[in-house]
């Protein structure tokens, strides 16, 4: 420990050094940018007149794939780890690898409340079949790898439309159950990284020096939009009716985030220390716990089920499928290596 001394207090020591004007310019300059990454998926899959080609889609999909893997473990898991583990805490903290274990279970909890909500969803499908106002019939059939129900024909309104991830044209009906359970994996990982986000925010509204500002408001600017993309292509390609506002809600509530913390670290400038205990307990719980979150969304939804149990990649000739693999690692890439900054 013979590190310079860490001040643990409440009380931040460094003073702002420079006028407010760049700070709040800053707010709205991460407003604007990551909202407009964030909203380009999103609108060019609605609007016609903004189409963008399919492989461009694909580009920022699989990017935000790559990106949202690398948020989990550069991100939040390695700076859960060192919260977690400051000389600030008490030494329960210093005797046991909490950031891990938190991170473990938010993992189990997203797997458990994914698998809840698609045997609620496949069940309310099922019944749904039976509503003798539709005068359905039902059946169960195979689904790639995994057996789900499916109900078909006479119901449609169990059935929603869902554009296909190689983003042709082609309509897919999806199972209400599939549906419900992607609904939640993105809501799940809205949640994951709104709160890295807040917490960004705060950290360079807190910052005196101006040149250490500039950097990390530079990385940031990055970092929300290379986030906002991966969000983006998720909340646009969402099995939702065509006139849905939920996407854009999405994308809107995740844009704020960043400029909020970062007002909210303007406010708090004086009294706030990351360094402090508190600060400590919080920030370390909470990257731990969007840690889990990520890694079993950025593992199992983006990785498994669209490389490998997604019935169109399958099919696909492999170079293709190796180029949405090399986007993926240069996303992943590129934000490990933000993770140099922020
Ligand atoms: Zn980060």
């Amino acid at each position: 420990m013979a590190d310079a001394e860490i001040n643990c207090s409440n009380a931040r020591l460094e003073p702002f050094e420079d006028g407010i004007g760049l700070r709040v310019g800053a707010i709205f300059i991460l407003l604007v940018s990551s909202g407009a990454m964030t909203l380009f998926p999103i609108v060019t899959r609605r609007v016609a007149r903004f189409a963008v080609p399919a492989a461009v889609f694909d580009f920022a999909k699989f990017f935000g794939s790559g990106v949202i893997i690398a948020t989990a473990f550069i991100h939040l898991l390695a700076p859960g780890v060192e919260a977690l583990s400051s000389p600030c805490l008490n030494e329960n903290f210093q005797n046991y690898p909490f950031a891990f274990a938190f991170a473990m279970i938010t993992m189990f909890l997203t797997f458990i409340v994914e698998l809840l909500a698609f045997r609620i969803g496949a069940a309310k499908a099922a019944s749904l079949a039976y509503d003798p106002h539709t005068g359905g019939h039902h059946h169960a059939a195979e689904h790639g790898n995994l057996a789900r129900v499916v109900s078909t024909g006479a119901v449609p309104h169990t059935l929603v439309e869902k554009n296909v991830s190689d983003s042709d044209e082609a309509l897919v009906k999806v199972p209400l159950s599939a549906a419900a359970s992607e609904i939640l994996g993105v809501a799940i990982l809205e949640f994951g990284v709104i709160f890295h986000s807040v917490i960004i925010g705060i950290t360079l509204g807190t910052i005196g020096d101006r040149s250490s500002f500039v950097t990390l408001f530079v990385v940031i600017i990055f970092h929300q939009m290379f986030e906002g993309l991966g969000l983006g292509s998720r909340l646009a390609l969402l099995p939702l009716g065509p006139g849905s506002a939920i996407p854009f809600l999405g994308a809107v509530a995740y844009s704020l985030v960043t400029p909020i913390g970062l007002a909210i670290g303007l406010g708090v400038r004086h009294t706030y220390n990351e360094d402090s205990a508190k600060a400590s307990y919080v920030t370390g719980t909470f990257d731990s716990a969007s840690a889990g979150i990520l890694l079993y969304t950025g593992l199992v939804e983006l990785l498994a089920h669209e490389f490998i149990f997604n019935e169109k990649m399958r099919t696909d000739p492999l170079g293709k499928v190796l180029v949405h693999v090399c986007t993926m690692l240069l996303g992943a890439g590129i934000m490990a290596l933000l993770g140099r900054w922020a």
